[in-house]
């Protein structure tokens, strides 16, 4: 079995025999009508095609081709033919409806068989394949996605005016988030935690942690079940990191921790914070790099909305233990449960990429074990009320304010280009800073009001 895991994690794209029977097994006694084949581009958008049982011998072995050349950040037109490998440990049943439909999340590979580096999915496998050569076995991963529900996805009309916590009369989504659940769990997502946000309409459903490859098969199968369960009941289930203005965004709050053998390595009895040298080095790489590869947890316009001051989205690159407004917040150490103490990482938000947003924060935390990196002292006060001067006296510097920043940042970042590989790292700073371009010349609401008539 742990030969399995490891191949699955870093090696070839290949199916395991076992995990290939029983996926044929399964198809032939559930009588499977069709089976989804999944995969993201490069912005984390879910891409699927369909394929009958009687191909599935094939498609397991050779995979299935398809033209590459459509899908964002993949190949050009000239070189285009490109073949996806179903990863057999990821078959689900997908929830209700009465035909019976699985999937697979598939690797993607260039025609004679090569991981292709345009594939996220391949980007985290190597991410992983660092952290194994770096001694730790498991990059431990439990993302908080918030979203909206709207009434439709013309506008921001909400459901409810709800509040954190808020309950039943209040909660209009009750009903829909208790479906997601078992739809979530139905298809292998254990879930943990659910609650109406602080924003009106605005929902958490966190998935139980796993390892980062599983749990970014789960993300992106976490989006599509939490949208279809809302169309299904006629609204809009949306992702957007800060749809409403004057309310809180959407965040993706990230938990990490690094086990060996089934130990959590971030944990010393004998610190004050119960963090070991390599949990203090993590972070520390984490703050270190955070505005480099700011541009993949948080690659939208719309991203750099969601991270300014006063709603609960992190603004300045620091580290505390209750704070909120820091970039990274350890969780209170309770006794007996070495194996919970972890870093959240708060700035990722819901419309990332997980397969490189997992990868790029793995590379970042690992960078700080493998150069040494101290980690500065924790700031418990709230960061978002100090100055400018006393910021700049801390040392404390802030994210990237723009997407346009954020790709300055990132394109002129060694540890990106390695993390993402030549690949991705061009095609994406170069379809980022098109939208960038796209964005800022527009003009906005905000700018008429207030010049046209003065100016
Ligand atoms: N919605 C807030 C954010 O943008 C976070 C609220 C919370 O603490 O869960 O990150
Ligand atoms: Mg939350």
């Amino acid at each position: 079995m742990a030969m399995v895991e490891h191949e699955r994690d870093t090696g070839r794209a290949t199916s395991d025999p076992a995990a290939r029977k029983e996926v044929l097994k399964r198809v032939e006694q559930e009588n499977v009508r069709f089976v989804h084949l999944w995969f993201t581009d490069l912005e984390g958008h879910l891409k699927s095609f369909s394929i009958t049982p009687a191909e599935l011998e094939d498609a397991l072995d050779d995979g299935m081709g398809f033209d590459g050349s459509s899908i964002t950040g993949f190949n050009s037109i000239e070189e285009s033919d490109m073949v996806a490998i179903p990863d057999p440990a990821t078959f689900q049943l997908m929830p209700n409806g009465a035909t019976k439909v699985g999937r697979m999340i598939c690797d993607v590979v260039t025609p004679d068989g090569e991981p292709y580096d345009g594939d996220p999915r391949y980007v985290l496998k190597q991410a992983l394949a660092r952290m194994k050569s770096m001694g730790f076995d498991t990059f431990n991963v439990g993302p908080e996605l918030e979203y909206f529900l709207f009434e439709d996805d013309k506008g921001t009309e909400t459901l409810d005016e709800g509040g954190y916590f808020a309950m039943t009369a209040l909660d209009a989504a009750w009903e829909l988030r208790n479906e997601t659940i078992t739809a979530l769990e139905s298809m292998g997502i254990p879930v943990e935690y659910v609650h109406h946000e602080v924003g009106p309409s605005q929902h958490e459903i966190d998935m139980r942690f796993s390892n980062a490859l599983d749990m970014a098969d789960h993300t992106i199968t976490y989006r599509l079940v939490v949208k279809e369960i809302a169309k299904k009941a006629g609204y809009h289930a949306s992702f957007m990191p800060k749809p409403l203005f004057g309310e809180n965004g959407s965040g993706m709050h990230t938990h990490q921790s690094l086990f060996t053998g089934g130990r959590n390595a971030f944990y010393d009895a004998d610190d004050e914070w119960s963090l070991s040298d390599v949990g203090k080095a993590f972070i520390a790489g984490q703050l270190q790099h955070a505005r480099e590869i700011s541009a993949v947890f948080a690659q939208w316009v719309n991203s750099y909305k969601r991270l300014v001051p006063g709603y609960e989205a992190p603004v300045y690159v620091a580290w505390s233990r209750r704070n909120r407004s820091a970039l990274i917040r350890i969780p209170l150490y309770k006794p007996g449960k070495e194996q919970a103490t972890r870093a959240e990482i708060r700035c990722p938000d819901p419309a990332c990429n997980p397969y490189l947003t997992f990868a790029a924060l793995l590379h970042a935390g690992l960078e700080g074990i493998e150069k040494g990196y101290e980690l500065p002292a924790p700031m418990e006060q709230n960061l978002y009320h100090l100055t400018a001067e006393q910021r700049r006296e801390r040392g404390i510097v802030a994210l990237p304010e723009t997407l346009g920043e954020a790709i300055d940042e990132l394109s002129t970042s060694e540890l990106a280009r390695r993390a993402l590989g030549q690949h991705i790292f061009d095609r994406y700073v170069e379809i980022k800073r098109k939208e960038w371009d796209d964005y800022r010349v527009q003009l906005t609401d905000w700018e008429m009001k207030r010049y046209l008539s003065v100016l």
